[in-house]
């Protein structure tokens, strides 16, 4: 709805407020006219009606007591069958003279129910009330002096056959001396009584209905508009207050967070949720923090050492024994710095999502088997007993390569650091769906307060007791970031000076 135009969350709000206004408003308004509209009319037509039929009830009654003195003839066969029982009661034009306002002096006005009805109508109703008597032929008997020389239209001129018992009134439109009017015609097997009425009042109702409604709707809309413009700002407020919280907030001084709002609302949650956020880049800076730091310092040591022998054997003339020695110690630091690289290397692969994991059946029996055989040769050379009990048939997805890799490294670590005499043992198990790896060893074991660490990156249990013993500190962090991969686990178990177990559990294909 907004898409193309550039405005503030704000006044979106305010604006969208203000149209949600209108829209009901209008609707409401539109509801209200007509309902009115109808009322209106509805109460005039039912005031038409009662006039009209209450005034006929009046004929009727008139007519039948009239009648019966013929029906008695009839009876005594005064009058013949044929002869029409019919009893003009309209037709008594002195009685119509006494209806209206104009009664001559003295005159005393005869018991006529009739004329009486009539004339206590034109009393009781309105002075625009409009009534015409006819007779069931539609000759116009009598009608209101407002209408002068005018008439309105007849029952019969609309619906001749009034056969029914009791015949329904018809409601119509007249237009009268360039006036509409509101009719309604009744008729009675007697008579017909047509009763009209003005429209004009109702027009000017309705018609002051709709300047109030023209004239406050904006009104309403533009107190809406203010009010949604109030209401929005205060609820963006504390997005305001984040905002700038959030902006002092730097890679300087990430230990910062956004205050906390007392309410445990949307807002409180934002702020819950950016504070977490917050709270990891601070942790991840730190690490980076610290694997720079650490990363500089491996490297250092051994470019020291190359700087070192090199300077010396540049200083002064050697002999080719002490130059062949020198250049066995440099390439052994040069080694060291290209397993630093790699490692480096491979952790920052796997940290930015360049590594992908293949997914393929793997026999973990075979795999386990292979790397094991060729680390009885490294064993022995060392003088470490070596021994294995691997479970055949052990299938389960993952990535070969990468398997290996994790595998061998904690097999060699178990004989790098067992010393000479000790033990080294591999088992490969199927349990209930999951293969379990357990690497046990006999050798120096790890501190407690050092096993949390152990997968960090160039974490090094007590660097002066494993000084001889060539290493990186990467190797466990890329084990658990390839197991982790293949959702394996891996625990240990070690007590220090009596050795350690790895286990490692898979599932099984
Ligand atoms: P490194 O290249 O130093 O072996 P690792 O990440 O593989 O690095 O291991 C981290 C540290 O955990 C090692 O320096 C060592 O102190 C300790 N460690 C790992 N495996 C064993 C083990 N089987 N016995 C004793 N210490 C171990």
């Amino acid at each position: 709805m907004f898409g193309t135009v550039n405005l503030t969350l704000r006044a979106k709000l305010a604006l969208l407020y203000g149209t949600i206004v209108a829209v009901t408003l209008a609707g409401f308004a539109g509801i209200a006219y007509v309902t009115v509209s109808n009322e209106l009319l509805r109460n005039l037509d039912a005031s038409l009606e009662r006039a009209g039929s209450s005034l006929l009830d009046i004929i009727r009654k008139e007519q039948q007591q009239a009648r019966k003195p013929l029906a008695s003839l009839r009876s005594r066969g005064r009058l013949s069958k044929t002869d029409p029982l019919r009893v003009d009661i309209l037709d008594r034009p002195n009685m119509r003279n006494f209806v209206g306002p104009i009664l001559g002096s003295g005159t005393v006005a005869p018991e006529d129910p009739v004329w009486s009805a009539v004339y206590e109508h034109m009393l009781l109703n309105s002075s625009s009330t409009a009534l015409q008597l006819a007779t069931d032929d539609g000759a116009v008997a009598w009608k209101s002096d407002n209408l002068g020389t005018d008439s309105l239209p007849t029952y019969g001129m609309f619906a001749r056959e009034a056969s029914s018992a009791k015949p329904a009134p018809i409601f119509s439109h007249y237009w009268l001396r360039g006036e509409r009017y509101r009719i309604v015609m009744i008729t009675a097997d007697v008579a017909s009584v047509t009763a009209a009425y003005p429209l004009s009042e109702v027009d000017e109702t309705l018609r002051r209905l709709f300047s109030l409604m023209l004239y406050g709707m904006p009104m309403a809309l533009v107190i809406s508009g203010i009010l949604g413009w109030f209401i929005a700002r205060g609820s963006l407020k504390s997005v305001d207050d984040i905002t700038r919280s959030a902006r002092s907030i730097t890679a300087s001084n990430l230990q910062l967070r956004l205050p906390r709002s007392p309410n445990n609302d949307e807002i409180a949650r934002l702020i819950d949720t950016l504070n977490e956020m917050i709270a990891r880049l601070e942790q991840s800076f730190a690490q980076v923090r610290q694997f720079t730091s650490d990363a500089s310092h491996e490297l250092k040591t051994p470019l020291a050492i190359l700087m070192g022998e090199l300077g010396v054997a540049l200083r002064r003339p050697m002999s080719v024994e002490e130059y062949q020695a020198t250049l066995a110690s440099c390439l052994e630091e040069v080694e060291r710095l290209t397993n630093v690289v790699q490692g480096l290397l491979e952790i920052s692969r796997a940290e930015s999502g360049q590594v992908t994991i293949e997914r393929a059946p793997v026999s973990l029996s075979v795999l386990v088997g292979d790397i094991c055989d060729d680390m009885l040769l490294m064993a022995d050379s060392k003088g470490v007993g070596f021994t294995t009990d691997i479970a055949s048939n052990v299938m389960i997805e993952g990535d070969k390569t990468r398997l290996h890799q994790a595998v061998l490294n904690i097999i060699e670590n178990a004989i790098k650091y067992t010393p000479q005499g000790g033990f080294v043992r591999v088992e490969l198990l199927a349990i209930d769906g999951k293969a379990r790896l357990l690497v046990s060893d006999t050798g120096i074991g790890i501190a407690a307060e050092d096993l949390t660490h152990i997968y960090d990156r160039f974490y090094r249990v007590d660097k002066a007791r494993s000084k001889d013993i060539q290493g990186t500190g990467l190797g466990l962090s890329i084990v658990k970031w390839i197991l982790d991969a293949h959702h394996a686990t891996i625990d240990v178990v070690s007590a220090e000076g009596a050795g350690t177990t790895f286990k490692i559990t898979f599932v099984t294909l």
